[in-house]
């Protein structure tokens, strides 16, 4: 176990915080985060692993949809419309499921929000993912945060330029890879990748590459932390969802000041000494460049990296964990009205303490309960309404269907012998991937027939039509009516189609028009 003054101090200083934030055009200030390890570090190594994996990998994936479709299991089809995802076929006039995900989306970051505060900038923001990664090469070239600093402030040498250069190799290769990987969602990625490398593929292909490889060399390895903290709304934002029961990364200054890193002397000189040995691990390991002692900022995406540098610290010394840690708001007010005998002193760490040294029971601590509060029962029961009728409308969804649209001009034609024909363009959606044929039936519109054009069989009330696969079929239909049949100047009758194999049916309610003198 280790004394105060064992522990290595590090030369480390915010530079971003509410106090000293830089103008908008001022020069960056360089940050070199020092690599981190501990429960949080894991389990950011493992989210990295899994984001990364599901966005390069997901357009290889396949999945059998037979022979009339494709079979690439995520593709957004643009040239034919179509959103495939594994079993799912969305057509564009099904917007709709995408609209609702969108909102599930929106609810569950708000859910998320409410309850583990930034968890999603902290863990799963792509800026973050991205900025960790080229995190990692940057350390594997050029060293951990000491050797870092020690390059970035050495004169260029033969070494330095052939580390820098390597570097921005590596990252430029991650950019086009990452770039590359996103045009895969729109096309057969095994076609499209031979493309690709052959000169063939669309110029659109080649500058969505170029523009992405652009956009995620310059956020991910020249702007990083700027990005967070001067572009993206979302820190403004998640300000308005966070209260007092929200888990966010916290200081526990009531345990941690005065900050000493020779608290034997202030002890022996009488005077309280906190927990916190001012060793700056916690800063130097930040993304941010922030102390997080400083209190709740814009800035702070709650890794949690600061958590594990100082639960190793906590480790050396033979104290507890926690001095940074998940807390709420509710619960970190307690804890200081505990140390500061109800704000009567300052922060006094022998209040929370009992006499034999361990903590007192009048802490608080953070319960799993406090997260199912009101708040966060609503906002699961949006999510979960709209997942459940996203779901049902998805498994009960017609897979067949009629349009159908009435010749505006004329709305109708008296024939020589007295009759009226109306004519209509008939749309016939099969969306299945696989050819059928679908019966067309007319119901109402007493003694009338119908024809088809381009089909060479007597009028009828009845006809069958081949459909393609994954295909709107559109046909154009004149209905006839003898005269002495016509009811009215407008009727109603139905399209009907059928699918005799699968039993699928539609319907659509057309009008059919006549002069009043035809009566
Ligand atoms: S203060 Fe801690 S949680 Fe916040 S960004 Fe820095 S390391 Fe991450
Ligand atoms: S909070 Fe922890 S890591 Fe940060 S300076 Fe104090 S003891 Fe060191």
């Amino acid at each position: 176990m280790l004394d105060n003054t064992q522990v290595e101090r590090l030369e480390a200083e915010a530079v971003n915080s509410a106090k000293i934030r830089q103008p908008l055009y001022a020069p960056r200030k360089k940050i070199f985060p020092k690599r981190a390890s501990g429960s949080f570090r894991s389990f950011k190594w493992l989210v990295m692993a899994i984001t990364l994996g599901i966005y390069y990998l997901t357009p290889w994936l396949r999945w059998d949809r037979g022979p009339f479709a494709p079979d690439q299991a995520v593709l957004i089809d643009l040239a034919n419309r179509r959103f495939y995802f594994f079993f799912i076929e969305i057509w564009p006039q099904e917007f709709y499921y995408v609209a609702g995900l969108l909102v599930m989306a929106g609810i569950g970051l708000f859910l998320i929000t409410s309850t583990v505060g930034r968890a999603w900038c902290g863990y799963t923001c792509p800026q973050t993912v991205w900025v960790d990664l080229f995190l990692v090469v940057e350390r594997a070239i050029e060293g951990d945060r000491n050797a870092r600093m020690k390059l970035d402030a050495g004169p260029w040498t033969a070494r330095k330029l052939a580390l820098r250069v390597s570097k921005h190799a590596i990252w430029l290769i991650i950019a086009v890879a990452t770039g590359g990987a996103w045009i895969f969602y729109f096309a057969d990625a095994p076609t499209l990748i031979g493309e690709v490398f052959t000169g063939t593929a669309a110029p659109v292909a080649y500058i969505t590459i170029a523009v992405l490889t652009a956009t995620t060399y310059t956020f991910g390895g020249l702007m990083r932390e700027q990005v967070c903290t001067y572009m993206c709304p979302w820190p403004r934002i998640q300000a308005a969802m966070l209260d007092e029961n929200s888990l966010t990364v916290t200081y526990n200054d009531w345990r941690g000041e005065p900050r000493s890193r020779h608290a034997k002397k202030v002890q022996a000189a009488g005077q309280p000494v906190g927990d916190c040995v001012d060793c700056n691990a916690c800063v130097a390991v930040c993304p941010m460049g922030i102390d997080i002692r400083d209190g709740q900022q814009l800035e702070c995406i709650t890794c949690a990296l600061c958590i594990d540098a100082c639960d190793s610290v906590m480790d050396k010394l033979g104290k507890e964990r926690g001095l940074i840690s998940y807390a709420t708001l509710s619960d970190y007010n307690a804890n200081m009205a505990v140390a500061t005998a109800g704000g009567s002193c300052s922060v006094n760490p022998s209040l929370v303490r009992t006499d034999g040294g361990a903590f007192s029971d009048k802490l608080a601590h953070f319960h799993l309960r406090k997260i199912f509060r009101l708040r966060t029962f609503i906002y699961m029961g949006a999510w979960s309404a709209i997942g459940l009728a996203l779901v049902y409308s998805l498994l009960t969804r017609d897979r067949l269907e009629v349009n159908v649209l009435h010749d505006r001009n004329p709305q109708f034609v008296t024939l020589s012998d007295g009759s009226i024909r109306n004519g209509y363009t008939v749309k016939l959606l099969n969306m299945i991937p696989e050819p059928r044929t679908i019966v067309v039936t007319m119901q109402g519109l007493q003694g009338a027939e119908m024809s088809v054009v381009g089909v060479d069989l007597p009028a009828d009330r009845s006809f069958a039509v081949a459909a393609e696969p994954d295909r709107l079929k559109t046909l154009k239909v004149f209905v006839r009516q003898p005269a002495d049949q016509v009811g009215s100047a407008t009727q109603t009758f139905k399209f009907r189609v059928e699918d005799k194999a699968s039993f699928e049916t539609d319907e659509y309610t057309a009008t059919f028009n006549a002069p009043e003198i035809a009566r």
